[in-house]
């Protein structure tokens, strides 16, 4: 790393380095966010630590219990929990008056052909606290609600069993006299539980975003050129700077601002969804943290830092001054998964590498992978980035990239059967 900071690692599974370097690698309850928390005061008591960055959803929470026990400046606890539950996100834009999709709270259990009948079309079902769009799904009528809730409830039912194997294994050694309320309420409303929200159509932005004492500061607006009308909503290409007018870049901004003050978010990155529907922008998700997968690598800051050492920097230095992007046209593709099976070939790196504009292609999956697609899948193939002279030419060489690779995606031996194809066509 170009800095002068020392950095320390917190992980869920102990690392076998640890013992040589206790202070690069930590070992901490993540799933238990004020456990963590205690964990990181015992360490910090020898370490001291000037600032805490979550890298992913899952680590929010605990980044902010983290940073509230070390006092130092973090979103209140409170604010990342609303942020990772959508129901609680939606209920605090609607008191608020942020414009956001109507919404309605149903249970796994309630009878779905009864509910299906009550509702207005088209409109999307989804869990409350997954994430990458994952089940995710618009429905048309109410034969296609009635399907789409049960596909969601397979879904979180297998999560739920993950989560459970995962935190049983975590919590075998911890100190139980450390040990507080853990996010259980929370999470078990979400496995139970899921929204129906009107379908807001017309195009869809991202908005990156950087916070200090509550004010935003705008690091990027991107436009997602490929519609996304379902039933699926697979990301593909990000490009910046926006193509839209300033005036309606600028309702994004306060629209953004509101959404970030009604969950009471305050400090550091956040990466804002929304779409801009016939009444304007409407809030589809403010994230308590930046831009995901290698997407960040296409945002590069005054004399070419990078969006992690911006976010870096402003974590230990609030009042850090403004660092624009660079202004040179950027974009990423995220490769999606054409179909289920197993990853068996990959053609046409060098290739799609080499077309005009592109500055890398990367692929993240490995060869013999699973390839699960939306909604219940997680992953990409990998990620295109493009940087030129214009949003037009960024666009048109991600896809120029994107067509010259070839995945041959082999059918899992059990799926070659020709049993009960109605399941995978679901
Ligand atoms: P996740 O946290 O899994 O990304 P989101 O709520 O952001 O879930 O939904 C994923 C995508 O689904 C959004 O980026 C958007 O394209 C689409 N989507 C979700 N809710 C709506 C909605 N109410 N109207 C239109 N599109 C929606
Ligand atoms: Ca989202």
């Amino acid at each position: 790393m170009k800095m002068d900071v020392e950095v320390t690692i917190g992980s869920e599974k102990p690392n076998t380095l640890a013992k040589l370097n206790p202070t690069a690698l930590l070992t901490l309850s993540l799933h238990d966010p004020q456990q963590a928390a205690c964990e990181v005061m015992r360490f910090a008591a020898k370490y001291p630590i000037a600032a805490v960055v979550a890298v992913d959803d899952q680590v929010t929470v605990a980044a902010a219990a983290i940073g509230h026990a070390l006092s130092l400046r973090q979103n209140s606890v409170e604010s990342v929990l609303a942020a990772g539950n959508k129901h609680r996100m939606r209920h605090l834009f609607q008191q608020a008056g942020v414009p956001s999709p109507s919404f309605q709270l149903c249970r796994l259990d309630d009878n779905a052909e009864i509910v299906a009948g009550q509702l207005r079309y088209p409109c999307v079902v989804k869990p409350l606290s997954l994430s990458g769009s994952r089940g995710v799904i618009r429905v048309d009528n109410e034969r296609e609600f009635v399907r789409a809730v049960g596909r969601l409830a397979r879904i979180l039912q297998k999560e739920s069993g993950m989560r459970n194997a995962e935190c049983g294994g975590a919590l075998e050694d911890t100190d139980s006299s450390c040990r507080s309320a853990r996010q259980g309420d929370q999470s078990s409303s979400a496995m139970s539980h899921f929204l129906v929200e009107d379908f807001i159509g017309g195009p869809e932005v991202a908005l990156e975003g950087l916070l200090s004492r509550g004010q935003l500061r705008v690091l990027a607006l991107f436009d997602k050129p490929d519609p996304l009308d379902g039933p699926f909503f697979e990301e593909t290409i990000y490009v910046t700077p926006s193509h839209l007018p300033t005036f309606v870049q600028e309702q994004i901004t306060r629209c953004t601002s509101d959404a970030v003050r009604a969950l009471g978010l305050s400090e550091g990155p956040i990466h804002a969804e929304l779409r801009l529907g016939t009444d304007g922008p409407s809030v589809i998700e403010v994230n308590a943290r930046s831009i995901g997968g290698q997407c960040s690598r296409m945002l590069k800051f005054g004399t070419g830092i990078s969006l992690e050492e911006l976010i870096i920097r402003h974590a230990l230095d609030g009042d850090l001054e403004s660092h624009v992007r660079e202004r040179q046209p950027a974009g990423v593709m995220m490769i999606p998964i054409p179909r289920a099976g197993q990853l068996s070939e990959v053609h046409g790196l060098h290739d799609a590498e080499s077309v005009d504009g592109i500055e890398r292609v990367t692929i993240s999956s490995y060869v013999g992978q699973k390839m699960v697609p939306l909604p219940e899948g997680s992953i990409y193939l990998g990620f295109i980035i493009a940087r030129t002279t214009s949003v037009e030419a960024v666009e048109a060489a991600l896809r120029k990239s994107h067509a010259k690779l070839r995945f041959v995606i082999e059918p899992l031996e059990f799926n070659k059967k020709p049993v009960n194809t109605e399941r995978w066509n679901e």
